[in-house]
């Protein structure tokens, strides 16, 4: 016998088994009340945490955490009780983190989260399912597939669409992109990238997109194969898409002999909350034969809202959907959906591996959801949505939407009323673009410079974590007022905060 086999037939291996025992999540009487205890240990923190703290974040700089940080020994031979290092875990990451649910944390579509969605997670985590193949998440597979073909249905898309849950919307737009290249290669070429790489074709492919369009559409390009420079950007009108200045693009593009493959429109655009007419930039692809995105990951959650849904009129003319959940969904992190109108597409990217989704499975019914993503081992996200929306019902989540939009209009009023703000561009959405600027003539450098220091000292003070973009190359300010909670009255007082810091930061220089 070797070593091993000695070793796993020992007489005192259930005293050796029986030691692992408590570290995992198991059928006795002990790991159930262990992980009710500790599970109550940790919601105190977090409850605690966020009804006491008055600021958006503690204010503690880099360099403190790292001190702090370094107090862990980051692999010790031997572990700490859970509760002690529970109580290391709150001082250091539960007390530092910005606080997703304070009024004033408002620099990034970056969510408070749904209480339902909450309790999903513990499911999720506690379960571990996987949803690649049917053998490791039955019910799972069910729920979202389920989940998946009535989110095209909301869109507005028939019974030839399908869905796969991502990991957020850089995934969705690079799968979107990833079918629109093979797409294209398998109609004009009759080749198969999956099998045969590019074709001599792609070094003339070219994605085109507004200018104002998410930096993934450019990642996309590159990680596909086909360079940035395929990534063709067009000018805006007011931050707006233009159905001409598509049209005049292919155009000029063919004259010089490249190939347009795809348009990606952005419905929401990170910065400035703007969305094209997609019925119309979706006649204009498809006249000329382009794959048409539709980066929703910001604007996706208005098809819910009676008000402004009308936004979203001809999505359901997309070749692709990006949907980001974690976003105006309100879900925690990650959590993404991509759409696809024809789900023949689903075959650029299925692989058949024999121990995890042979097709004789098939046969039997069984469905194993890993032929539609680019990921394997994937996290059970569905069920965050599912019991959300379950909860609250679409029509009060239709509310959520609507106050968040009515709140950045109303702010948008207020700043354009101020002589002391620019507002950059009315948003369709909740994200407001301006800047602060001191009384007085004043150089670009100058105005730049203050309105960059004002976001540094607001986030390094704690008081609030604001946006910052550049408009033509000018330093500007941004709130998302993606939060349904917030009131106008903390977003005036952050208005005077800003100003007060504006003066400030003047007077010092
Ligand atoms: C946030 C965002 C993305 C990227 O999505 P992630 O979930 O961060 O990966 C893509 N497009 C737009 C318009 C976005 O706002």
């Amino acid at each position: 016998m070797n070593q091993n086999t000695l070793y796993a037939e020992s007489a005192n291996i259930s005293e050796l088994t029986e030691s692992f025992k408590k570290f995992f999540l198991n059928d006795s009487s002990e790991s159930a009340l262990q992980y009710r205890k500790l599970t109550n240990q940790v919601a105190g923190y977090i409850s605690e945490q966020i009804s006491t703290q008055k600021q958006a974040y503690s204010g503690k700089s880099p360099q403190a955490l790292t001190t702090q940080i370094a107090d862990f020994e980051m692999f010790p031979k031997d572990g700490t009780p859970l509760e002690t290092l529970l109580e290391h875990t709150r001082d250091l990451i539960i007390n530092n983190n910005i606080s997703v649910y304070h009024p004033n944390c408002l620099a990034h579509l970056h969510c408070p989260t749904f209480v339902a969605s909450l309790t999903a997670e513990m499911i999720i985590a506690a379960f571990n399912q996987s949803m690649d193949s049917w053998d490791q998440a039955p019910a799972a597979t069910m729920i979202e597939q389920a989940f998946c073909n009535e989110l095209c249905r909301v869109y507005g898309f028939d019974n030839q669409a399908d869905a796969t849950f991502t990991g957020g919307g850089t995934m969705s737009n690079f799968m979107g992109l990833l079918l629109a290249r093979d797409h294209f290669s398998q109609q004009h070429y009759n080749w198969n990238i999956q099998k045969k790489g590019l074709p001599p074709e792609a070094s003339k492919f070219r994605i085109l997109c507004a200018e104002f369009a998410h930096f993934t559409v450019a990642q996309s390009a590159s990680i596909l194969g086909l360079g940035e420079n395929a990534v063709v950007k067009i000018k805006t009108n007011d931050f707006e898409e233009e159905v001409s200045a598509l049209e005049d693009t292919i155009f000029k593009l063919r004259a010089e002999g490249l190939i347009p493959i795809a348009y990606v429109t952005t419905a929401g655009t990170t910065d400035f909350g703007k969305i094209g007419q997609i019925g119309n930039l979706a006649e204009m692809a498809h006249q000329h034969g382009l794959w048409f995105h539709v980066d929703a990951a910001f604007g996706g959650a208005l098809i819910f809202s009676e008000k402004h849904k009308y936004k979203l009129a001809g999505i359901h003319q997309a070749d692709s959907v990006t949907v980001d959940f974690h976003k105006l969904f309100y879900q925690p992190i990650s959590c993404g959906a991509f759409i696809v109108k024809n789900k023949q597409s689903f075959e650029y990217i299925r692989l058949h591996a024999d121990y995890l989704n042979p097709e004789s499975n098939e046969a039997f019914g069984i469905l194993d959801l890993v032929y539609k993503s680019i990921q394997t081992t994937r996290r059970f996200d569905a069920l965050k949505p599912f019991l959300s929306l379950q909860h609250i019902g679409t029509e009060k989540f239709g509310e959520m939407i609507d106050y968040t939009i009515a709140l950045a209009t109303s702010i948008s009023d207020l700043l354009e009323a101020d002589p002391h703000f620019e507002l950059a561009t009315r948003t369709q959405i909740n994200a407001v673009v301006f800047r602060y600027l001191p009384e007085g003539e004043h150089s670009v450098q100058v105005i730049d410079d203050v309105n960059n220091a004002i976001k540094t000292q607001l986030l390094l003070s704690g008081k609030a974590i604001i946006g910052q973009t550049s408009v033509n190359g000018k330093a500007y300010l941004k709130f998302t007022l993606l939060n349904p909670m917030t009131e106008k009255s903390s977003i005036i007082d952050l208005l005077e905060e800003i100003k007060r810091t504006g003066l400030k930061e003047m007077l010092n220089n």
